[in-house]
């Protein structure tokens, strides 16, 4: 058992957040999310982060159950999708997710996006999380200033907020703004999504050799010395394993310095102020 699987980070109400989790965004393929999970939960994993929108809750709740764990020993997250924002529809919307996730409680439920109606939607959850239903809630996608209008509503504030961050968009500027107000920072896309170059630099690989770690496990160690929590993707057991084996070493704050020369200000996924965006995808398809 990799012990370094069960560190975690203490949110400001005191629950811990393992920081390495499985990601399961695009796993639409049920066998191959149930394998995916039951290698992750024998490598150690015991942290598994969905979304409404990915489709999969049941196949995830298929994989926990065939993984023999029981409730208690999984930290599981899903979040609230953008057309079922709203008091009463966020409300709706967690149930379904219980229901689908074969669950009566969730370790982490996130607004997805800071659609129009997040301050309501905000709301729901703080009641939520009171009732008991919700062990830590959060937000997603959410910058400064959605932060910043939370806080002025007078509502409690995100104990974690999970964000697209890897070197080429390390976003410092919101980074430091959530450790200056108690924030856990989850990393979304940590490995760039597979959608850049980023794993082919001479960099990582320099750095890499002299830890005998691959760029993927360099990328994955830097987060973890920034104090995020990290959700990489994968469905090869091979790098479900190498995405765990992250525990056995450190950088130092010259490899730091080197990897901060990556920043491009690259962003590959949305922006949370494309408010067409928002808008577009917060209309219910009808069926
Ligand atoms: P990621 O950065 O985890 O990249 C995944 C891709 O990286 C894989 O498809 C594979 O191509 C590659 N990869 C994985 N392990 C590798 C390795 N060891 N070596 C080389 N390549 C490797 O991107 P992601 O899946 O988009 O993000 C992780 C998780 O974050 C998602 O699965 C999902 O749970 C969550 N997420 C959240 C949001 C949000 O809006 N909140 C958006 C996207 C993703």
């Amino acid at each position: 058992m990799n012990q370094g699987l069960l560190d975690s980070y203490t949110c400001y109400n005191g629950v811990e957040i393992p920081k390495l989790g499985l990601g399961v965004f695009l796993m639409k393929d049920e066998s191959e999310l149930i394998d995916a999970i039951k290698s992750a939960v024998e490598f150690g994993y015991r942290h598994f982060d969905t979304a409404k929108i990915y489709e999969n809750e049941e196949y995830v709740a298929r994989g926990l159950k065939e993984s023999g764990l029981s409730r208690e020993e999984v930290f599981l997250t899903s979040k609230v999708w953008n057309y079922d924002q709203g008091y009463e529809e966020t409300k709706r919307a967690f149930q379904e997710s219980l229901d689908k996730l074969e669950t009566d409680y969730l370790d982490l439920y996130l607004i997805h996006w800071p659609a129009e109606k997040f301050i309501d939607t905000w709301r729901a959850m703080i009641e939520l999380y009171e009732a008991g239903k919700i062990k830590v809630i959060g937000v997603s996608n959410f910058q400064i200033h959605h932060l910043e209008e939370l806080k002025n509503a007078g509502l409690v504030q995100p104990m974690v907020n999970q964000i697209e961050t890897h070197p080429e968009f390390p976003q410092n500027e919101l980074h430091d703004y959530m450790k200056e107000n108690g924030i856990i920072h989850e990393a979304w896309g940590p490995l760039g999504q597979g959608k850049s170059d980023l794993l082919n630099h001479s960099i990582l690989a320099k750095i890499g050799q002299k830890y005998f770690k691959t760029p993927a496990q360099v990328v994955l160690r830097w987060h973890l010395e920034r104090g995020e929590v990290i959700i990489p993707k994968s469905i090869h057991r091979n790098r479900i394993k190498e995405n765990s084996e992250l525990f056995d070493f450190s950088l130092t704050q010259e490899d730091m310095n080197e990897i901060a020369l990556l920043n491009t200000e690259t962003r590959y996924g949305g922006d949370p102020d494309n408010q067409e965006r928002l808008r577009a995808t917060s209309i219910k398809p009808t069926k």
